[in-house]
């Protein structure tokens, strides 16, 4: 119910108030590099934990065969979604020939394309009426950050009851027959999140893990228990703004940008999944073509939608791409939704620790500017 305002309204004011050019320039600049250069370690490790690990050998064939069949119907929806899709029509999709159209049938690249020229233009028109315009647009935010509060005051219960509806309809069987995979999965995300990003937080962001993680928590809890970005994107906004401290200007556009673009954990299990059904299907990957893996798994980062699963059809593709067959994805599929809410957790974590990095370089400048 909020995604869609607060996806417009944050973003276009996030670009009004960074206001300079140049600064614009290099707040994207600094965002896209963090994107990539965080993107990058977290497939790394995922793949060398593969690599060393090997859980493609431990499903025995008749149970991973058993698998892919019980999954019949879901993994043909996904792999036919795949088809669908070619990187032609990904491009396309960021300029939307309906802006309106695309925030009611959820393309988000289109909407944040539109939202972010507009946001361009209203810094540069300073006529009385865009500034009354831009003031409304504040209130209109304003009135969003209230729900929100509302929204989060009802999460702990609501998270109680997901996670116990979760349990009990997911079963342990599936999960104990994939566990070496799962195990693999959790340990990379787990590598990624409490060690890599609080390095980064502390060393690039000058703050200390602890406090990142408290004031984190709350967006953690949330992509937790709803598995998707998107739908995290408001608390995102309201730990950076008001929990991290991070000037408005820069939650906004980062968090924003973030909640679609910015997947380590996605890109980390898009690399692991793939490694992992070419290993079971006896498919070898070179150390160029695991190259590739990496360098195609961080731009599914990027190209992976902020709902539960949005990745699923962008492994489909990679996994077609490299000579494994496609409907292998339904092996996973009965887990799924376990490592879909614990790498939705490292996403909107990476968003944060964005923020936080991208933030403090701009606080330095600020004064040498103004000097
Ligand atoms: N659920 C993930 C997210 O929203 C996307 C995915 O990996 O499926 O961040």
């Amino acid at each position: 119910m909020l995604v869609v305002p607060l996806v417009f309204l944050a973003l276009v004011l996030g670009v009004v108030e960074i206001d300079d050019p140049r600064a614009l320039g290099r707040v994207g600049l600094k965002t896209l590099i963090w994107i990539v250069a965080v993107t990058a370690v977290a497939v790394g490790i995922g793949l060398l934990l593969v690599n060393v690990l090997q859980p493609g050998r431990g499903v025995p064939h008749e149970v991973g065969e058993r698998l892919i069949a019980e999954a019949g119907q879901r993994g043909g929806e996904i792999t036919s979604c795949r088809d669908a899709m070619s990187a032609r029509d990904m491009l396309l999709e960021i300029v939307p020939i309906n802006p309106v159209r695309a925030a009611s049938e959820g393309n988000l690249l289109g909407r944040m394309f539109f939202a972010l020229v507009f946001g361009v233009a209203a810094a540069v028109v300073r006529s009385p009426g865009t500034r009354t315009f831009v003031d409304t647009m504040q209130g209109v935010y304003d009135i969003c950050l209230k729900l929100i509060e509302w929204v989060i005051r009802l999460a702990p219960f609501a998270v109680a009851a997901l996670l116990f509806t979760l349990t009990a309809r997911m079963g342990w069987d599936v999960l104990l027959q994939l566990a070496r995979y799962v195990g693999v999965v959790l340990l990379a995300l787990v590598l990624q999140c409490f060690v890599v990003l609080p390095l980064l937080v502390r060393y690039l962001g000058g703050m200390s893990p602890g406090t990142f993680f408290r004031g984190a928590k709350i967006a953690m809890v949330t992509a937790f228990s709803t598995s998707s970005s998107s739908a995290t994107l408001p608390t995102t906004l309201e730990a950076a703004e008001n929990r991290l401290g991070v000037p408005r200007r820069i939650s906004r556009f980062v968090c924003t940008l973030g909640a679609t673009a910015n997947m380590n954990g996605t890109a980390l299990y898009e690399g692991i999944t793939v490694l992992f059904l070419a290993q079971f299907f006896g498919v070898d990957l070179n150390l160029a073509q695991q190259a590739l893996v990496l360098l195609i798994c961080v731009l599914g980062g990027v190209g992976a939608a902020g709902v539960p699963g949005g990745s699923l059809p962008v492994i489909a593709m990679i996994l077609g791409m490299f000579g494994i067959p496609p409907e292998g994805i339904g092996l996973v599929l009965g887990i799924d939704r376990l490592l879909d809410m614990s790498r939705t957790t490292l996403n909107v974590a990476g968003d944060l620790a964005a923020s936080v990095v991208v933030a403090r370089g701009e606080d330095e400048q600020v004064p040498v500017a103004s000097a």
